[in-house]
């Protein structure tokens, strides 16, 4: 059975129809891209599955249970982080404050004080800068934190919504790297990306949506060599 599973999914906002009978899967270990234009539905995807939003009708199935009406803290506890589009940090709150916010779903102070470990030793950046306000961090170092809070809470999988955007290319390729390092250590990653580029080519298999519906889907190298998504995604 796919760790992650959407099948038929609907989701309306009032009367504008932004999921259109979505069906996808993601495996154990894998990075999966859901690519496409401005509007394509992308982050409606990651919002309904981890609960943010609700679908009017299809499912989610995670780890082997149905989460498709499940509340999203809830589904943070069964192993699911969400990195927003445009991070949503606590502006007002440390580096330090957001990470714990991120593990707000666990107990163990212990656990936790070692996962803070890991994520410092992962992110020098956010260690130098524990008690800066995440206001004040640059672009690049707000997307290393939204990461950092997820890993806070153990996840299984992530769903990451644009982490290049707003990002120089320097910035652009470090965060990739670190999604790369993320998923070796056996965190699977399903990625929503505008830069489809740089998407297909860290990750394994990739759908392309368009106006709610998939048109397209495949091994990720595969794509980035098909002529309809080079014209239509990557620029050429
Ligand atoms: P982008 O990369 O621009 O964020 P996307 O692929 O993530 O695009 P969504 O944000 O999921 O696309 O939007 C899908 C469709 O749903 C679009 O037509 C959008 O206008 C519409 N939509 C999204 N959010 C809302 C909302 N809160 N109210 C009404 N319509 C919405």
């Amino acid at each position: 059975m796919s760790m992650l599973t959407v099948e038929n999914l609907n989701v309306y906002y009032g009367m504008i129809h932004a999921l259109k009978g979505l069906s996808f899967h993601v495996e154990e270990g894998e990075i999966v891209a859901l690519i496409g234009a401005n509007g394509a539905g992308k982050t409606t995807t990651l919002q309904t599955i981890s609960g943010i939003l609700q679908a009017k009708s299809g499912f989610v199935n995670f780890q082997g249970k149905e989460i498709t009406s499940v509340p999203g803290n809830q589904i943070v506890k069964l192993g699911m982080s969400h990195v927003p589009e445009g991070r949503r940090m606590f502006s007002n709150l440390t580096v330090y404050e957001n990470l714990m916010m991120g593990a707000y779903t666990r107990k163990d102070k212990k656990q936790i004080a070692e996962t803070l470990e890991k994520v410092y030793e992962r992110f020098p950046r956010l260690q130098e800068r524990t008690r800066q306000l995440a206001g004040t961090l640059s672009g690049g170092e707000q997307q290393m934190l939204a990461m950092g809070r997820a890993l806070m809470a153990q996840p299984r999988i992530i769903l990451m919504d644009e982490p290049s955007m707003g990002l120089s290319p320097l910035f652009v390729n470090e965060i990739f790297n670190i999604i790369t390092e993320v998923n070796k250590q056996g965190v699977t990653i399903l990625l929503v990306e505008q830069n489809a580029k740089k998407a297909l080519s860290i990750a394994n298999r990739a759908y392309v949506l368009e106006t709610g519906r998939i048109v397209n889907e495949g091994d990720a190298h595969a794509l980035l060599d098909d002529e309809s998504i080079k014209k239509a995604y990557l620029g050429e």
